[in-house]
């Protein structure tokens, strides 16, 4: 059966690898389709499919689309898009504009709570001009001592009702859906498990998604337990939704996955893959 690992991040967001490098530790890890999905940005994508052509795997575009969504952060992952379709990158522009300031407005509350400056010092670890996230702030947190490594900083600093944190708006739902399919994609509701939602509010996030045109959801993540690889198995089945796999990749040392470390997709559910 092919390995699949449709989630992963490099340089061009918050990975610490670049795409290149990315690709070759899927292949190296006998991953047989992999997606490279940077947070709001398709700009790693050509890197990353040059570096493909040299190996055996082969390579899906990808991005992961930040939503605002009632008063939660969505994630959607984007799978087979066209990255020069020019309403996927102004969406993602749009996204990534927001970032900046936010990232100052992060910094200011750190400072508030006793941590300053957080903005140049997060800003040492960006390793792309179009992009600051909370993990650069995060790391910026381990490195000035203020945790022991990143996965600690999200317990105390930049979550909510913590040092840190701030509201942002992203895209909207529909939004994220309409640009993906504008250049040709599929839309996958990315680590379901993860958002602090009541089972009411996840039916009602996958019907307003599938309501949108939402094409799938992550079944496999790293971020779930295999209970939740069974719950959203069961909730792609409800709901009509494909099924997807990821591990959500950022680099050695900062994942709870390797490159195609989760196991085969469940039985019962439709791939994503079939549609390709
Ligand atoms: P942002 O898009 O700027 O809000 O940054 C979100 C990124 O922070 C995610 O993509 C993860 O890489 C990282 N992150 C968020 N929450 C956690 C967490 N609890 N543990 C580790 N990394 C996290
Ligand atoms: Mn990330
Ligand atoms: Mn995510
Ligand atoms: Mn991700």
């Amino acid at each position: 059966m092919p390995r699949y690992d449709l989630h992963s991040h490099s340089t061009y967001s918050d990975g610490l690898l670049p795409p290149a490098a990315v690709v070759q530790r899927a292949a190296a890890r006998g991953v047989d389709f992999y997606a490279l999905t940077d947070h709001d940005d398709t700009g790693g994508l050509a890197e990353a499919a040059a570096a493909a052509r040299e190996t055996s795997l082969t390579f899906v575009p990808g991005a992961e689309l930040s939503v605002s969504w009632e008063t939660h952060t969505i994630h959607i992952i984007a799978l087979q898009i066209d990255p020069a379709n020019r309403v996927l990158d102004a969406g993602l522009a749009a996204i990534r504009s927001g970032r900046d300031a936010r990232a100052h407005r992060i910094a200011d509350s750190l400072a508030a709570a006793g941590i300053p400056g957080a903005y140049e010092g997060a800003r040492k670890f960006v390793t792309s001009e179009r992009l600051i996230s909370r993990s650069h702030f995060a790391r910026f947190l381990v490195d000035a001592g203020y945790a022991k490594e990143t996965k600690d900083v999200f317990k105390r600093y930049l979550t909510q009702g913590k040092p840190g944190y701030v509201e942002h708006a992203w895209a909207t739902l529909p939004q994220a859906v309409e640009w993906i399919h504008a250049a040709g994609g599929q839309a996958v509701v990315a680590h379901p498990g993860r958002y602090r939602v009541t089972a009411t509010g996840m039916r009602r996030l996958l019907g307003q998604f599938r309501d949108a045109g939402g094409d799938g959801i992550e079944v496999l993540s790293a971020s779930h337990t295999p209970a939740q690889f069974a719950e959203y198995a069961a909730y792609a089945r409800t709901f009509g939704l494909l099924a997807s796999t990821g591990s959500d990749y950022h680099g050695p040392g900062e994942s709870w996955l390797d490159l195609g470390d989760l196991p085969a997709l469940p039985a019962g559910v439709t791939p994503v893959w079939t549609k390709w």
